[in-house]
């Protein structure tokens, strides 16, 4: 998981440098300072969201990304190259393995009820980084060990839409999630939706 707040304070610089116009936008591909503006502002706002960095971003700021082309042309190619490096270590940092290995340290941000097929849902939130999930659990009470969770990462805006009778949906439209309980036989595992009742 990249460092969210320092990339934040990277794009905040990035957008005072541009601001100040007077930069040469031919060689880039905004058309000019209040498009290159409108992109780093809609970022930022994703990322106070909560959603991940978006791959954009890996273009804006490299080397030889559209923001080289316009630093060099209005007198802050070396701040760029500065930033550059910075957004390559906020990339980099504060690794968290919650996306690849399964954290049982995830609390409890809210529990949103209770759906049409008798699942509980709730919303949990990685202590170390902060990731969002949402946690669907089903049991069967007539059948034993057909007790079984799944938990999907989720951004801060799909936290915000989701509701007790969207859960299921929204998570049978994702990659994967993780599954455990008695019915998978106690094991926890990465696994491809659907969520199977029953
Ligand atoms: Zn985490």
């Amino acid at each position: 998981m990249a460092d969210i707040p320092e990339l934040i304070n990277i794009l905040r610089e990035a957008r005072s440098y541009l601001q100040k116009g007077e930069g040469d936008y031919s060689w880039s591909s905004w058309e000019d300072d209040r498009a290159a503006l409108a992109e780093i502002d809609e970022i930022i706002r994703q990322l106070l969201l909560g959603d991940p960095p978006p791959t954009v971003l890996n273009v804006l700021l490299a080397p030889t990304g559209p923001m080289q082309e316009v630093s060099l042309s209005s007198g802050w190619g070396n701040e760029f190259v500065k930033l550059s490096d910075r957004f390559d270590q906020a990339m980099a940092a504060n690794p968290c393995s919650c996306l690849e290995q399964h954290q049982s340290s995830l609390m409890v941000e809210s529990h949103l009820g209770m759906d049409k097929s008798s699942g509980e849902v709730s919303v949990l939130k990685c202590p170390q980084c902060g990731q969002l999930w949402l946690r669907y659990f089903y049991e069967n009470e007539a059948v034993t060990a057909s007790g079984r969770w799944y938990e999907c990462p989720i951004s801060a805006y799909e936290k915000k839409m989701v509701t007790v009778d969207s859960a299921v949906d929204l998570m049978n439209s994702k990659p994967w999630f993780y599954v455990g309980g008695s019915y998978f036989d106690g094991l926890i595992s990465k696994s491809k939706p659907p969520i199977r009742f029953g």
